[in-house]
């Protein structure tokens, strides 16, 4: 069975080799940061740039590429500066990705810090919804899931099925689930029947349509603890059982499932041809 297998890459040497070296280590979809994510800011996409992608595109034959937002991105942000910010930065990310030939932009659901759930997914809502109106129409913008650390929301898929809702569900908005995330969340994903439960009630609240991305990740913390901490696959508290079930999955043979585990530059490959393996 062909699977969309990836991985969220490094840049060093520029985004084009985030491209070929995942090639080399098994990629046929690649997850990338356009800029630092520890920053406000990113340098223009150039001309050249936006050549060497699509060469890159060409010459490894990856056609589905993902981009991950900055971590300072904050919809819910009551701070009307930081607000700002964040809806300028995730269009001009959503124009960058247009640009460089990624069709889908994953973004955190931003945190209310403090000031309550609902009024936070008020604000994320209403931050999604000017994010849309200014976005190209070839690039997907996606919520991922969380794991519902400190005030951190989109830890319940009822909070990505509010937002949705709130911008009537507009076509460039979607969603990213993340094995590790929603585990931590209290979604166990274990066993068969564990698996298949989460999986439904995903598809009710959230609906498997607006699923564009899927990162898989092993959690290094245990159910239920809202703590975001990737373990490699099969290593953590989530277990191959999981993994195992979520490659062969028919429903999702469409969909770029990308690892974001620690240690690059070694593990990538050893967790890529593990999830391979898992593959019937
Ligand atoms: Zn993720
Ligand atoms: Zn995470």
């Amino acid at each position: 069975m062909k699977r969309l297998l990836g991985a969220h890459m490094p840049t060093k040497g520029g985004l084009h080799t985030a491209v070929i070296n995942g090639h080399d280590i098994g990629c046929n979809c690649v997850q990338v940061f356009t800029s630092s994510p520890q920053q406000w800011g990113s340098k223009p996409i150039t001309d050249e740039m936006a050549e060497a992608m699509a060469e890159a595109k060409r010459a490894t034959k990856i056609d589905s590429l993902v981009s991950h937002d900055s971590y300072l991105v904050n919809l819910a942000a009551s701070d009307p500066a930081v607000r700002k910010r964040s809806i300028s930065t995730l269009i001009g990310e959503m124009h960058r990705c247009s640009r460089l030939g990624i069709g889908v932009v994953v973004s955190h659901m931003g945190s209310h810090l403090g000031d309550g759930e609902d009024v936070g997914l008020q604000r994320l809502a209403e931050g999604a919804r000017e994010v849309l109106n200014e976005a190209p129409g070839d690039v997907v913008f996606a919520m991922e899931t969380t794991a519902g650390q400190g005030t951190n929301l989109g830890y319940k898929f009822e909070h990505v099925a509010f937002v949705m809702e709130h911008c009537k569900a507009h076509a460039s908005l979607a969603c990213c689930m993340d094995t590790c995330h929603i585990f931590a969340a209290g979604y166990d994903l274990r066993t068969a029947e564990a698996y298949e439960n989460t999986m439904k009630q995903f598809d009710k609240i959230i609906g498997f349509d607006k699923l564009r991305c899927i990162h898989l990740n092993d959690s290094q913390k245990e159910f239920g603890s809202r703590k975001d901490r990737h373990a490699h696959i099969g290593e953590g508290c989530i277990g191959e059982t999981a993994f195992k079930l979520i490659v062969n999955d028919k429903r999702f043979s469409n969909i770029p499932m990308i690892i974001e585990t620690p240690d690059a530059e070694t593990m990538h490959k050893v967790n890529l041809d593990r999830l391979t393996s898992f593959i019937k």
